[in-house]
C-alpha cells in the first residue's frame, strides 16, 4: 500500500514538473517568428476568401486563390526555399489582427493599408502593392464622385480604415458597416446603400463579376498594402522585405500582376506594376 503511495506521488510530482515546463515555453512576443517557420518549414499567412482578384476562396475546387496568394506562396519559397509551404488561414477585416497578435497566424496579407493607428500594435513589412480607396455603384447611379454621398448611405466593412476615410471625404453620409465584402456586396445589390466603399482593387474584383456595377471616379486616398507582423520580430520583416525585393527584381512581381489584373475593366494594371 506504502509502495503504491509512493508510486503515485511520484506520478503526481512527474505531471506537475511537465506542467510547469508547458507553462514555460516561451510567451509570443519573446518567440523567433522566422526560426519557427523554419522549424516547420511552413509559413501560416492570414489572407482574405471574399476578395477576388486578391485573395478569395473558390467554391468550385475549395482553393485558395488571387495575387495575393501566389505572392504568399512566392514569399515563402524565397524564405524557406523551394519546398517551404504557405498554409493559408481565412481572415477578416475585423479578425486580421487579433489573429496575428493572437498567435493564430504568421503573417497578414489581406488587402491590409500600412497605417499610423496599425502601426502603435503591429508591425509591416514594406509595401507590396499601391491601392487607393474608391466606390462601387450600380450603372446609372446619380453618385459620380464620393461627396456626392453626403445625405446618402453608404455600405462599408467593419475593421477596414475606408469607413474612417469616408468620414473625411462625405462627413453627412450614413455608414453601414457589414461584417465582410460577400455581406457588403449583397446589402448594394439589394439597395441598402448607395455604393460600397473600399480599394479600388477590391471593387474591380466585384465589377468583373457583377455586370451593372461599376468602379465610379478615381481613387481618392493612397492605400499602400504591407504584410503585417507582430512586433519585435526584425529577423523576420527583413526576410520579408529581402523576399519582396527578390521577386520584384526577377519579374515575379509584374508576372503575376498581369497574370490578376492585365485584363479588369476599370483598372489599370501598368500603374501598379514595379
Ligand atoms: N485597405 C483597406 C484596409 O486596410 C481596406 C481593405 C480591407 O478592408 O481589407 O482597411
Amino acid at each position: 500500500m506504502k509502495k503504491f503511495k509512493y508510486f503515485s506521488m511520484f506520478v503526481m510530482s512527474l505531471l506537475l514538473a511537465l506542467i510547469l515546463v508547458g507553462c514555460g515555453s516561451k510567451p509570443l512576443s519573446k518567440q523567433d517568428v522566422l526560426q519557427n517557420a523554419k522549424d516547420a518549414n511552413t509559413i501560416s499567412w492570414g489572407v482574405k476568401a471574399d476578395t477576388k482578384l486578391m485573395g478569395l476562396i473558390d467554391v468550385k475546387d475549395g482553393q485558395e486563390k488571387g495575387f495575393e496568394i501566389d505572392m504568399a506562396r512566392a514569399l515563402t519559397k524565397k524564405i524557406l526555399g523551394k519546398n517551404g509551404k504557405a498554409k493559408f488561414v481565412t481572415v477578416t477585416s475585423q479578425s486580421r489582427i487579433p489573429l496575428l497578435k493572437n498567435g493564430n497566424i504568421d503573417a497578414i496579407m489581406a488587402t491590409m493599408t500600412i497605417t499610423p493607428e496599425r502601426q502603435k500594435v503591429i508591425d509591416f513589412s514594406n509595401s507590396y502593392f499601391d491601392a487607393g480607396q474608391s466606390i462601387l455603384v450600380k450603372d446609372g447611379s446619380p453618385v459620380k464622385r464620393v461627396q456626392d454621398l453626403n445625405n446618402r448611405t453608404i455600405i462599408g466593412v467593419v475593421g477596414s480604415n475606408s469607413v474612417e476615410n469616408v468620414k473625411k471625404y462625405a462627413p453627412k453620409a450614413r455608414v453601414l458597416q457589414l461584417q465582410d465584402y460577400a455581406q457588403a456586396l449583397v446589402a448594394l445589390k439589394s439597395g441598402q446603400g448607395d455604393a460600397l466603399t473600399t480599394d479600388n482593387v477590391i471593387l474591380a474584383g466585384m465589377a468583373v463579376e457583377n455586370p451593372g456595377y461599376r468602379v465610379q471616379g478615381k481613387a481618392f486616398t493612397t492605400e499602400p498594402y504591407g504584410i503585417g507582423i507582430n512586433k519585435d520580430q526584425p529577423e523576420f520583416k527583413h526576410a520579408l522585405n529581402k523576399a519582396i525585393k527578390e521577386v520584384e527584381a526577377d519579374g515575379t512581381y509584374n508576372r503575376l500582376i498581369k497574370k490578376w489584373f492585365g485584363n479588369v475593366p476599370g483598372f489599370n494594371y501598368r500603374e501598379v506594376l514595379r
